[in-house]
C-alpha cells in the first residue's frame, strides 16, 4: 500500500475518535446514546456485507467479514442494552453488571478478529466472497443467542411486573417484535448459507433484512411513544424523583401511575384497584373521613384534602389531596392524589407543643414557690414587727411608723397623741404568782387594751410592762377620753390565773401627750431626735402619774415640748 493510504487511515482514525468523544460527551440521555450505538452496529453488518464484493484482495475482504462480524457480536449486547434501558432498569445496571453485558460480546469480537487457525473463517478458492465458518464462528451464533434469550427474559419479565407502566408494555411488545424478526432473518440466513451451503445455492443479504425490518420496529416504538422527548423522559423523571407520593387514577379508579416516592410507603401497583373508601379505612385519618369521600365521589368535585397517619416501620403524616382530571367536555376521567409528607412539621408541633407544656409546669411551681415565698415574707415581717408574747407590735415597728407619720402630721398640721402606760407594781405579781403567770397576765392586759381602742390606733409594747398607744387624728380632748378608757378597761378586767383558781386585777399609771397646736412649728429635720423627744415628754407625764399615786392619767403639758429645729 502507498503511504498515502495509511495517511488516510490515520486521519479517519483521528476523526472516528473525535466522533466517539463527542458522542460519549455530548449532553443527551444514555437511552439515546445507547440507541444509536446500536443503530451504529445495525448499519455496519450490511456497509461490510455489500464491502466483500467489492474487491478481489482476499485481505481486504477478510477484514470485511471480520468488521460485519464484529458489528453483529456488538449487536447482541446492543440489544441487550437497549432492552434494559426501555424498560425503565437502567437504574440497576452498576459497573460490574454493564461489565458483565459486555464481556460475552467483546470475546465474541476479539476472537473474529484474531480468526486463529481460521477457527473462525477460512477462505474458499483463494478468497472470502466464498467461505467456510469454523468453530468460532457457532461461539459467535451461541453468545448472539444468549443475548437474545436475555433480551426476552427482560423484555417479558416486564410484561409480567405489575410496577410497568401500560405504556412502557406497549413499547415492549412492539420490541419484542423487532427482535423476534431479526432472530427469524439472522436464523434463516445461517440455515441456508452456513448450513445448507453445499446443497443451495448463497442466498445474500437475508441477515440485513433482517436488521432493517427489525430498526422499522423500533424507529416506529420510538416515534409512536415519543420515547426519546425529552420533555416526557423529565416528566418520568420527575415524577420519580419529587419527595411527593403521586397517584393516578383512571375513570375506573385503576391506578395508572404510581410514582416511586409512594411506593415506598403504601403497597400499590400499576392495574391495580384503588378504592379510597377501603383505603381510609385501612390507615388513621386526622378529621372526617365521611366528609372529605362524599367530597370526592361527587360527579362534580373540586380539591379535596384530609390527614392521614400511615404505619409502616415508623408512623408518618400525610396531607392527602384528591383532584379530578377531566376531559375537554369536560368530563371526569379520573384522579390525580397527591401524598405531602408532613411528618416532619407533625413531629416539631408535637415537640413544641410538649415543650410547652414543661414550660408552663415550671412557671406554675414557679408561681408556687413565689406565693410560699412572699407567705413566708409575711410571716417573717410579722415576727419582726411584733412581738411574740403579747401579739401587739414591738417598740422597732411603733418607732418606724412614727418617724413617717409624725412628720406629715406636722406638715399638714394634723393633731396626734400618744398615751403610755406601765403596770403598777408587777413586780409584786411576779413574785407572788411566778414569772409564767406574770407573763400570762402581761398577754391578757394587752388583749383587754386591744379591745378598748380604735382600729386605727396603734398598741405596741414598749418596755417590760410598757406599752405605747399612738392615736392619730386625735386632740388632746379625746385622747383623755382614750387614755381613761384604757385604765378603766385594765382595772375592770378581772384574770383568772393559776388553773383559773385565782382572779388577778391590775391597774396601770398613763402618761398622755397631745400635739395639736402648729402655729410655731417647723418641719424637723432630724425625726428620729424629734420622736426622743417625744417619748421622753410622755415618759415624763408617765412618771407623775406614778408620783401621784398610780391608777391614774397625767398628760404632758404642750409646752413642755421644746419643737425647735433640730438637726
Ligand atoms: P411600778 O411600775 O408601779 O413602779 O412598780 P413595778 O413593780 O411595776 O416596777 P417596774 O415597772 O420598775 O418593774 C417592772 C417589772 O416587770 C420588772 C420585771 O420583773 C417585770 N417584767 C418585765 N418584763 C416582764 C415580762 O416579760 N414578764 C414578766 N413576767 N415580768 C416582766
Ligand atoms: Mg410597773
Ligand atoms: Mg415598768
Amino acid at each position: 500500500m502507498s503511504p498515502s493510504a495509511w495517511y488516510d487511515l490515520f486521519l479517519f482514525l483521528l476523526l472516528f475518535a473525535l466522533y466517539v468523544y463527542v458522542f460519549a460527551t455530548v449532553r443527551i440521555t444514555n437511552l439515546h446514546k445507547v440507541y444509536f450505538l446500536f443503530h451504529f452496529f445495525m448499519m455496519l453488518w450490511p456497509l461490510c456485507q455489500f464491502a466483500i464484493d467489492l474487491t478481489d484482495d482476499p485481505r481486504l475482504q477478510l477484514f470485511d467479514v471480520t468488521m460485519s462480524f464484529v458489528a453483529l457480536s456488538m449487536l447482541g449486547s446492543g440489544w441487550l442494552l437497549l432492552t434494559v434501558f426501555l424498560t425503565g432498569n437502567a437504574d440497576k445496571l452498576g459497573k460490574k453488571r454493564l461489565f458483565l453485558l459486555f464481556a460475552p460480546a467483546v470475546i465474541a469480537a476479539v476472537g473474529v478478529i484474531m480468526n486463529p487457525f481460521n477457527l473462525f473463517v477460512a477462505p474458499l478458492g483463494g478468497g472470502y466472497v466464498d467461505r467456510a465458518y469454523g468453530t468460532w464462528f457457532w461461539m459467535v451464533i451461541v453468545i448472539l443467542l444468549s443475548y437474545f434469550f436475555a433480551s426476552l427474559s427482560v423484555l417479558f419479565g416486564a410484561l409480567n411486573s405489575s410496577k410497568t407502566s401500560p405504556m412502557i408494555k406497549k413499547q415492549v411488545k412492539i420490541t419484542l417484535w423487532g427482535i423476534f424478526v431479526l432472530a427469524t432473518f439472522a436464523s434463516i440466513d445461517a440455515l441456508l448459507n452456513v448450513v445448507l451451503r453445499e446443497s443451495l445455492p448463497i442466498i445474500p443479504g437475508l441477515t440485513s433484512l433482517g436488521i432493517f425490518l427489525s430498526a422499522l420496529f423500533f424507529v416506529y416504538v420510538i416515534k409512536k411513544y415519543n420515547v426519546f422527548d425529552l420533555v416526557s423522559i423529565a416528566h418520568e423523571d420527575v415524577i420519580n424523583t419529587i419527595p411527593y407520593g403521586i397517584l393516578v387514577l383512571d375513570e375506573n379508579e385503576s391506578i395508572i401511575e404510581v410514582n416511586k416516592a409512594l411506593r415506598l410507603f403504601i403497597d400499590l401497583n400499576v392495574g391495580d384497584y384503588f378504592d379510597m373508601e377501603t383505603f381510609l379505612g385501612s390507615v388513621r385519618v386526622e378529621g372526617s373521613s365521611k366528609k372529605f369521600l362524599s367530597h370526592y365521589k361527587q360527579k362534580e368535585n373540586t380539591l379535596s384534602q384530609i390527614e392521614i397517619i400511615a404505619q409502616r416501620d415508623i408512623e408518618r403524616h400525610f396531607i392527602l389531596q384528591a383532584s379530578p382530571i377531566v376531559d375537554s367536555y369536560p368530563m371526569q376521567i379520573g384522579h390525580i392524589i397527591t401524598f405531602q409528607d408532613v411528618s416532619q412539621e407533625r413531629f416539631f408541633v408535637k415537640e413544641m407543643n410538649r415543650q410547652n407544656e414543661i414550660l408552663q409546669e415550671r412557671n406554675h411551681s414557679l408561681d408556687r414557690i413565689r406565693n410560699e415565698l412572699s407567705t413566708a415574707n409575711r410571716k417573717l415581717e410579722e415576727l419582726v414587727l411584733t412581738d411574740s408574747l403579747t401579739n401587739c407590735y414591738n417598740r422597732r415597728y411603733l418607732t418606724q411608723q412614727l418617724t413617717h407619720e409624725v412628720i406629715t402630721n406636722i406638715q399638714y398640721k394634723i393633731p396626734f397623741s400618744l398615751i403610755l402606760f406601765d403596770i403598777d407594781y408587777f413586780k409584786a405579781i411576779n413574785d407572788r404568782y411566778g414569772h409564767v403567770i406574770g407573763d400570762e397576765v402581761l398577754y391578757r392586759t394587752a388583749q383587754a387594751v386591744k379591745q378598748s381602742i380604735r382600729g386605727t390606733d396603734i398598741l405596741a409594747r414598749y418596755g417590760g410592762e410598757e406599752f405605747m398607744i399612738y392615736l392619730p387624728h386625735t386632740e388632746r380632748q379625746l385622747a383623755e377620753q382614750l387614755a381613761e378608757r384604757v385604765r378603766l378597761a385594765v382595772e375592770s378586767n378581772h384574770i383568772l390565773v393559776d388553773h383559773e383558781i385565782e382572779q388577778v386585777s391590775i391597774t396601770v399609771s398613763v402618761g398622755g401627750l397631745s400635739i395639736e397646736d402648729f402655729d410655731h412649728e417647723h418641719v424637723p429635720d432630724n425625726p428620729e431626735g424629734y420622736l426622743i423627744q417625744l417619748f421622753a415628754a410622755v415618759d415624763k407625764a408617765l412618771y407623775q402619774a406614778k408620783q401621784n399615786g398610780r391608777n391614774r392619767i397625767e398628760f404632758a403639758d404642750f409646752q413642755n415640748v421644746s419643737f425647735a429645729k433640730m438637726k
